[in-house]
């Protein structure tokens, strides 16, 4: 480990690599112990180069944006965490914008709307990072990225630059071909259209108002905590199945949402995970389905 850190030093500000990090500060949800080392790059040339270093070694790697899908268990994450977070240098040519990862879905609809550029604004109200966002192929109301992505620049498992066209992306309800490789998502070209102003910012302002007024976004969470299951709706389930306001320790089924599984304030992921698991017993004991998780679980209880 020391020896690592060493060569990361070499090619990153010594801030930038944090070890025995809480993870809690750095998920939506609130929760998650520490992970032994926590990297967060600030360019391009840093990522490619840190992530090489990390490669070669045996220690486990993942890669994260915002958190904003991510339940880190108790006894963290032994091995590193790399945040393309910082990463958010956007272009656009025409109706083409090219997009590091880091940039908020917030921060590039807005982007898109100065432009008078239409086709984001499904996602502006979606907290993650453009990412993450590619790699759930993260959808909303009338939109899915996959609808807008062109194509992805990614850092292969060997280090190469690739570029993968859309049609080799692999999109479906809420995966992607990131989630088959250890690829790291550096850059993305998404195609808009030249809009109205207002009419876009209009979609984007009714958007965010059904989110208020239906999401629990007062508490930390993790969004839809389950994936929608063919031919149901996961918090119809939940809610019939009795679990509105059900609470274990300081994780709650919204009251406002049953789909989504909410952080009181003091929550544990082990309290997350066990109501999660009575919800799945429960669900599939008085309707026969079994609900999957979307919220993406890494990390030791
Ligand atoms: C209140 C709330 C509302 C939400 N509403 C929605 C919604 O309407 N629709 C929806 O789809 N989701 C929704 N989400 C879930 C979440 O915001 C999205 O999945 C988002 O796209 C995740 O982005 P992120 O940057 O936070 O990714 P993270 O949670 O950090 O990571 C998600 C996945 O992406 C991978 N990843 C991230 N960056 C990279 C990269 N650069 N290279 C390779 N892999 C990478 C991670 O390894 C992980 O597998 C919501 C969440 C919350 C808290």
């Amino acid at each position: 480990m020391e020896e690592l850190i060493k060569k990361l030093n070499a090619v990153m500000a010594s801030e930038n690599i944090r070890r025995n990090e809480p993870m809690k500060n750095y998920t939506s949800f609130k929760v998650g112990g520490p992970v032994d080392i926590l990297l967060m790059p600030q360019t391009k040339q840093e990522v490619a180069e840190a992530l090489s270093i990390c490669r070669d070694t045996d220690i486990s790697l993942y890669i994260m944006g915002n958190g904003s899908n991510l339940l880190v268990q108790d006894g963290g994450v032994r091995g590193i965490i790399l945040q393309t977070k910082a990463l958010k240098h956007v272009e656009i040519d025409g109706e083409t914008l090219m997009a590091e990862p880091g940039i908020t879905l917030k921060d590039l609809a807005d982007i898109a709307l100065e432009e008078k550029l239409t086709g984001l604004e499904f996602a502006s109200g979606i907290p993650g990072t453009l990412g993450g966002a590619v790699t759930m192929n993260a959808g909303a109301y009338d939109g899915e990225m996959k609808n807008i992505v062109a194509s992805i620049e990614v850092i292969d498992e060997n280090g190469n630059l690739k570029t993968i066209p859309v049609e080799a992306c692999d999109f479906g309800y809420r995966t992607s071909v990131m989630q088959k490789y250890g690829w790291l998502l550096i850059g993305i070209n998404l195609n808009l259209r030249k809009g109205d102003y207002n009419e876009i910012k209009n979609k984007m302002m009714d958007f965010n108002a059904r989110r208020q007024e239906k999401q629990p976004l007062e508490y930390p969470s993790a969004g839809s905590t389950f994936r929608r299951p063919e031919g149901y709706y996961a918090g119809k389930l939940v809610q019939d199945a009795g679990f509105r306001g059900y609470c274990i320790g300081g994780a709650q089924v919204s009251e406002k949402h049953s789909g989504f599984v909410i952080n009181k304030g003091d929550a544990t992921a082990a309290d997350i995970l066990e109501l999660i698991a009575t919800i799945q017993a429960g669900v599939k004991e008085k309707f026969g389905v079994e609900l999957a998780t979307e919220v993406i679980v890494i990390g030791e209880p």
